[in-house]
């Protein structure tokens, strides 16, 4: 595989892959709405972290080896300040569901969490948002 094929006009395998194995398992209809969100976004997304396999979530992810970035539902994106609110309002306007925030510490490290993760009847309700210690 070419790391640097695109996936989409904006996205690189590179940028989406895990950064452990090189894996590549994006659900096709969330790395849809992230080429849409980008576009309306209208300026780079940084990809700190797209699909996880396994042993890297567990790695990286509370220790947890299923989450949304092991189904292929999920980005991280290093963003902060009012780029913030534009990002996290297009996205639900997309139809996303899930945002994690870290906006405290140096500005370097600042992520915003995105995802739509299928819901089932026992989860608990999206959109939901949660910050990061
Ligand atoms: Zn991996």
């Amino acid at each position: 595989m070419n790391a640097q094929e695109n996936l989409t006009r904006h996205f690189t395998r590179a940028e989406l892959q895990c950064r452990h194995c090189g894996v590549l398992r994006m659900n096709p209809t969330f790395l849809a709405n992230l080429e849409m969100l980008r576009v309306a976004f209208g300026k780079p997304m940084v990809i700190t972290s797209g699909y996880r396999c396994k042993a890297h979530n567990a790695a990286v992810g509370e220790g947890k080896l299923v989450g949304a970035h092991t189904l292929g539902y999920a980005v991280d994106v290093a963003i902060s300040g009012e780029d913030v609110h534009k990002l996290i309002d297009l996205a639900l306007g997309l139809g996303l569901t899930g945002f994690g925030l870290k906006q405290h510490g140096p500005m370097a490290g600042r992520y915003v969490h995105l995802d739509a993760v299928p819901v089932g009847d026992n989860d608990i309700p999206r959109p939901r948002f949660w910050t990061y210690p």
